[in-house]
């Protein structure tokens, strides 16, 4: 079957019905307070968090409605035990322990808001002034933020007690406050030195706009995570700074806090006199307070930072469509990669999001394999799932399928097992070899890092193969002694493809390595690729969105659509006659390098979201030939001609091919 492709620039004809994009977004999604409020009822440390901390700024508002006596009130027989008049029991003094706790929560929590609000106003005024303003600013600022940094608060406290004959309230909360806010100080520099360069910012300082400003309406908002977080930790180091110092009577002894209960407690040996919830339940308090602060401080990041989220992955209902039928390619004993109906899924807020759906390929040995598609159609998630590399921070697992790697399922080997065959059998070259190189070791370093981790070679052996692999991807052996940034993109990406083949591999993954540099450096780094691939005999899974570009160099290529596979085949057969609607329309939005000028064209709308995929075909919101079938119903992969095709417009000529081939096997 053939078909005239139509220009991508052509609006689809057929309107998908709403009902094949999944269901509508709620309205109680949209709204931030709306947001905010169904993250934190989501986050079990801030539900716990916001409860603990309610609890006690309702004992703090409401102490003489809710404590059952006077705090002070020496009336009661001294040192009674807990019983209904006395929860806690009572005091060597006769006073009520449960009324001086309820009446001791307004100061921790007055001290714990108060030195939070001052410590972290200070902190946001000098840690961003000083590294927005750059120069002396900079300069005077950091130093005085580096002597407060190292100032001892405990003998400073003392000096103060004593000129002040203990230290009340007030006091207390002025030197924690003016003390508390170097650490965080630092750190909000550190990030406004990083923005310093950002765009954004230059563009508000060519637009004019005022220094006071741009801090206030262009800085500040893109930190409101770490300033809020620089409370809460300000917030639990007053509540226990302050408990220590008033415990060890640097504070005012007639206060009512639970720092002074512990103090008047340990004074009359309370724990060998039977009186050991008058020493006890104060330390609780403080206890469960700053740990409020903490839990709200963990899931402030988990909140305002998602990858920190750990959430369950619940499958349920995501595996109900049959698998497709298995590929079928010949079986040779040169098979090393086997994937089979591998499902990868994500836990998200709105529920899994299968982003591999059954993918099932091979790979013969010394074979170059291209897996290419749009960006979030899965092709990485795939090479992490096979590679093993899914885990935290990712919160993404393999739901379903084998990885059959020479004859071992990775899917099922432990760590153990994993860290014997990486590198060793299979290595993986990153995308950003930047970010995938570390920039304080030189590449010597790293690739004896490598080497030890894998191998027992002795130095010199380590160096020599190091020597020998540099020299592999043409990189002159001096630069072992380079840091990362000391080498070009190209020779960075050289040197990780190095690193991949210290020990031979069979198998070499790579995802994007050609993504970061320019079309000439792309192409001689490609080239050497497959010279060496050809010189050494592994084999390599290549990951990219250039499928103009790896169609040169690879022996098949399998495309991918929206987590699934859209066609696989032979890479000539592909490029010259490709067949579903999305690989023309991939090789329609690539120039090539060789070949006619021909006109580019681009791919309407964009992928599904794989949240809520459509019911029927992935591609029909896009596909010109979309028909009321293949809206409705998911296309399985047909085989046509060796070549598998996810598309109703082949489902004839799989159906002619397989009655052919039953006749001959029938003549046979
Ligand atoms: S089945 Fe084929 S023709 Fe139909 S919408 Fe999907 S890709 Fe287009």
């Amino acid at each position: 079957m053939t078909f005239q492709p139509v220009p991508a620039t052509t609006e689809p004809t057929t309107t998908v019905p709403s009902s094949a994009t999944g269901p509508p977004i709620p309205e109680s999604r949209r709204g931030f307070g709306t947001d905010l409020w169904r993250a934190v009822a989501r986050n079990r440390k801030a539900v716990v968090g916001v409860l603990l901390l309610l609890f006690f700024l309702v004992l703090s508002v409401f102490p003489g409605e809710i404590a059952p006596y006077s705090p002070t009130a020496e009336v009661f027989q001294p040192g009674l035990g807990p019983s209904w008049q006395h929860w806690f029991g009572t005091t060597a003094y006769g006073q009520d322990v449960l009324s001086q706790l309820i009446w001791g929560t307004r100061q921790s929590v007055v001290i714990a808001f108060a030195v939070g609000g001052l410590a972290t106003a200070l902190a946001v005024i000098v840690g961003v002034s000083a590294a927005y303003l750059g120069g002396i600013s900079d300069g005077f600022l950091s130093l005085i933020t580096d002597v407060i940094l190292v100032i001892p608060i405990f003998p400073l406290i003392i000096v103060i007690a004593a000129y002040e004959r203990n230290a009340g309230l007030f006091t207390l909360v002025i030197v924690l406050g003016a003390l508390g806010w170097s650490y965080g100080a630092r750190q909000l520099r550190a990030q406004t030195l990083s923005l310093r360069r950002r765009d954004f910012l230059e563009a508000a300082r060519v637009r004019g706009e005022r220094k006071s400003y741009v801090i206030l309406h262009e800085i500040l908002p893109t930190m409101t995570s770490l300033i809020v977080a620089s409370f809460l930790g300000a917030a639990l180091y007053a509540v226990l700074f302050a408990a220590g110092l008033q415990f060890i009577g640097l504070g005012d002894p007639n206060s009512q806090s639970w720092g002074t209960m512990l103090y008047w407690a340990e004074n009359n040996e309370a724990l060998g006199a039977n009186m050991v919830l008058w020493a006890i339940t104060p330390g609780v308090c403080v206890a469960l307070l700053g740990a409020a602060f903490a839990l709200l401080n963990y899931a402030f990041d988990e909140i305002s930072n998602p990858a920190l989220r750990l959430r369950k992955l619940d499958i349920t209902g995501t595996r109900e469509r049959p698998k497709d039928a298995t590929i079928t390619a010949p079986t040779t004993s040169d098979r090393i990669l086997e994937v089979r109906g591998l499902s990868v899924a994500y836990a998200s807020d709105e529920g899994p999001v299968v982003a591999v759906d059954n993918v099932d390929f091979d790979l013969h040995r010394g074979e170059f394999l291209g897996i290419v598609g749009e960006s979030g159609c899965g092709k990485s998630t795939l090479m992490y799932a096979i590679a093993r590399l899914l885990g935290p921070p990712f919160s993404g697992e393999i739901t379903d399928g084998e990885v059959i790697f020479r004859g071992r399922d990775m899917v099922k080997l432990g760590d153990r097992q994993l860290r014997h065959i990486r590198w060793r059998e299979f290595s993986v070259v990153m995308q950003s070899a930047m970010n995938a190189l570390n920039p304080v070791l030189t590449i010597e370093a790293q690739m004896r890092d490598a080497c030890k981790a894998h191998s027992k070679m002795s130095d010199k052996e380590i160096e020599k193969r190091s020597i020998e692999v540099l020299k592999l991807v043409s990189i002159d052996p001096i630069h072992l002694l380079s840091y990362p940034h000391q080498l070009s993109g190209g020779m960075r990406q050289r040197a990780m493809i190095a690193m991949a083949l210290l020990f031979t591999p069979d198998l070499v993954i790579m995802d994007e390595p050609t993504s970061a540099l320019d079309v000439v450096a792309q192409r001689s780094l490609m080239m050497q690729i497959k010279e060496l691939q050809e010189r050494l005999g592994f084999a390599v899974i290549f990951v990219t969105h250039d499928m103009s570009l790896v169609s040169h160099f690879s022996d098949r290529l399998l495309v991918m659509y929206a987590a699934q596979v859209a066609e696989f085949g032979n890479t000539r057969q592909l490029f010259d006659n490709p067949r579903h609607p999305y690989t023309r329309a991939l090789l329609d939005a690539f120039p090539s390098i060789h070949g006619p000028r021909v006109r580019l064209t681009g791919i309407p709308g964009s992928p599904p979201d794989l949240a809520r995929p459509p019911q029927g075909c992935r591609f029909a919101a896009r596909c010109p030939h979309a028909t009321p079938r293949s809206i409705a119903v998911e296309p399985p992969l047909f085989d046509v001609e060796g070549d598998l095709v996810r598309c109703f417009l082949y489902e004839e000529s799989a159906a002619e091919e397989n009655v052919r081939a039953g006749a001959t096997e029938g003549v046979a």
